[in-house]
């Protein structure tokens, strides 16, 4: 987060952000647009929406890029790993994890001036997968 007098903490910004680092479920903007206005029950979708670009842009939250149909937000601003679920689309958090660190790597073979990564995995979840 940088110092920069041109974006200002608003009360609603600050609600979107308690509510988004209160899940780990990675929720839509619609799913947030639902928890917050529990709290601020005259706020517009419109307004949810692009307080949550203005954050992502900041980098205090994450939008994930994931193949799934509809936008992600994270709460969790540092770098982490993803895994989506090919059954029901949730989306769960993976630590990184040491010698799978793409960017550190990449950076090294590829020559270009990385600022970050995607990745993706997929697979089941444990509710999907049916356990035993
Ligand atoms: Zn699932
Ligand atoms: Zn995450």
């Amino acid at each position: 987060m940088g110092t920069d007098d041109q974006f200002r903490m608003t009360p609603q910004r600050e609600v979107i952000l308690e509510e988004l680092e209160r899940v780990d479920s990675h929720p839509t903007a619609d799913e947030i647009y639902e928890m917050v206005r529990e709290r601020l029950p005259r706020i517009s979708l419109g307004t949810v929406y692009r307080n949550l670009e203005t954050m992502a842009e900041r980098g205090m939250i994450r939008k994930l890029e994931v193949a799934g149909r509809k936008k992600r937000f994270d709460g969790r601003a540092g770098e982490h790993y993803h895994v989506r679920c090919l059954e029901c689309g949730r989306v769960g958090d993976i630590d990184r994890v040491r010698g799978l660190d793409a960017l550190t790597r990449c950076r090294k073979l590829a020559g270009y001036q990385i600022k970050g990564y995607r990745l993706e995995f997929v697979g089941y979840c444990p509710a999907c997968a049916g356990g035993s």
